[in-house]
């Protein structure tokens, strides 16, 4: 209790001039709620000790518990992750990081006014729709474009626009389920189509397709199977022959391509996902995708294809409902900009990390191990900082069943439960996830960034010292 008697009062902290430090950057209302807020968290430690404290220690330790209350109070809930899973597009971690270019470009747009919807040769209104539908174009080679909210928007203004009231076939072995409850038959239902399923789960042929077809028929939709692979005795209609069937009967094809990537890269073992630019040439008429998949992009739906469908779309009232604003916009301008003129190897995050070299990711390893060891290599706690051969993933829905080769660091313990030590680093900030194995903690190198590693070291160290 007589350490109680030693918190000074409230008016005589404020004076303080690391507390006036506070005022140039927060307002009063919240740095004067800071102060209540750490004085009742310091009355409440006192109360628990026994020993008698001097004066000076509690006001450094009121000072210094002030400062963490307003580093917590002053963030919102959204925190950066230090991504250590090797899996390159973590649905649960934003997806696609974003290219210097995207981000360069819609900062631009964000802190100016800009020609969202004005279209400056005429000094008249405009269309969003406009921006990013002629690179979309150059890029792809379809003959237009359009950009919605996500993928799953995509398919249903595609649905609704081209089968509302009408049926649409689709083989039993693509209604697929993609995480987050996407649902293709729900999805069908939503757009007011109606959805015939054709063949069986594990095959399908065209004469399926053909044989269902009548008068009523709409659509012939076709969605890649992209986070799940049927192997075995199993047959798929390829969008060739749907293509082909589509003509003949005078029906448009639809293609939810899902993942939507833009450049080859069957060099680096990812052979099966086809690219935009290839179904765009086998002649579907509608291609939807989405931006933060293999794209690398921000949130978006991307339709390509032909002209008098994408129009069609544009005119639906959905539109509206779906629209994308100008952020999403420019950092899609921005990332395709890299594609048609730019480095996508390099400057796309989530193409480079993919197709970094053995080599490459053996040298970071070895950096990472360096620096660990050098930092925290002595702590009786650590047993072991070791390189291993790791398995990463592409994730967000894609190559399910391919792993590609890349290198990692493995630390073992001495006495430490590693679930609890991921906890900690979980619920720092930045948090830090990484892979557990067998009691050890497994940091892959592909899904880091150059100043993560500096960062993993102090976050190890604190959760450590805890
Ligand atoms: C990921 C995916 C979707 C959903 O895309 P979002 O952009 O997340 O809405 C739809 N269809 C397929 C085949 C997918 O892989």
């Amino acid at each position: 209790m007589v350490n109680l008697k030693k918190i000074p009062p409230v008016d005589e902290i404020l004076q303080y001039e690391e507390v006036k430090d506070f005022f140039k950057i927060y307002n009063r209302e919240f740095v004067v709620s800071a102060v209540r807020k750490a004085l009742g968290n310091i009355r409440n430690w006192l109360k628990s000790t026994t020993e008698e404290m001097e004066k000076d220690e509690i006001v450094r330790n009121i000072v210094r518990e002030i400062g963490e209350v307003v580093n917590s109070d002053a963030s919102g809930t959204l925190c950066k992750v230090i991504n250590g899973t090797g899996v390159v597009l973590h649905t649960n971690m934003g997806r696609a990081p974003l290219g210097k270019w995207a981000l360069d470009y819609m900062k631009e747009m964000a802190v100016n006014y800009n020609n969202l919807e004005f279209d400056l040769e005429k000094g008249e209104r405009g269309s969003r729709y406009f921006h990013v539908e002629e690179l979309l174009r150059k890029i792809t080679g379809a003959e237009a474009a359009l950009v919605v909210n996500n993928n799953a928007a995509a398919v249903l203004l595609g649905l609704n626009t081209l089968a509302a009231g009408r049926e649409v076939i689709v083989s039993r072995g693509q209604l697929v389920e993609i995480g987050g409850a996407f649902r293709i038959p729900e999805v069908m239902k939503l757009s007011g189509a109606k959805l015939v399923e054709v063949g069986t789960t594990n095959k399908t042929y065209i004469r399926d397709f053909e044989e269902s077809i009548n008068e009523n028929t709409a659509l012939l939709f076709a969605a890649h199977t992209s986070n799940y692979k049927i192997v075995g005795f199993s047959k798929e209609v390829e969008l060739s022959e749907l293509v082909e069937l589509g003509r003949k009967r005078n029906l448009p094809v639809m293609q939810d391509l899902g993942s939507g990537i833009l450049c080859d890269l069957s060099e680096w073992g990812l052979k099966d996902e086809p690219t935009v630019q290839k179904c765009a040439a086998s002649g579907a008429d509608i291609i939807t995708f989405s931006g933060d998949k293999l794209l690398g992009g921000p949130q978006a739906g991307i339709i390509v294809g032909k002209r008098e469908y994408v129009e069609a779309m544009k005119k639906n009232q959905l539109t509206r409902a779906l629209r994308v604003d100008k952020l999403t916009i420019s950092a899609l301008e921005g990332t395709l900009l890299e594609y048609l003129c730019g480095n996508p190897y390099e400057n796309i995050p989530v193409i480079n990390m993919l197709t970094l070299s053995r080599e490459e990711l053996k040298k970071r390893a070895e950096k990472l191990q360096m620096i660990l060891k050098e930092k925290v290599g002595n702590f009786l706690s650590i047993d072991k900082i070791e390189i291993v051969e790791v398995e990463d993933m592409v994730g967000g829905g894609a190559y399910p069943a391919t792993f590609i080769p890349g290198y990692g660091v493995e630390i073992s313990f001495n006495g430490v439960k590693t679930e609890a030590l991921s906890y900690i680093m979980r619920r720092g900030n930045p948090a830090f996830v990484s892979r557990i194995q067998e009691d050890k903690i497994l940091i892959s190198v592909r899904t880091l960034f150059e100043e993560d590693y500096l960062l993993i070291v102090d976050i190890l160290k604190q959760a450590l010292r805890k």
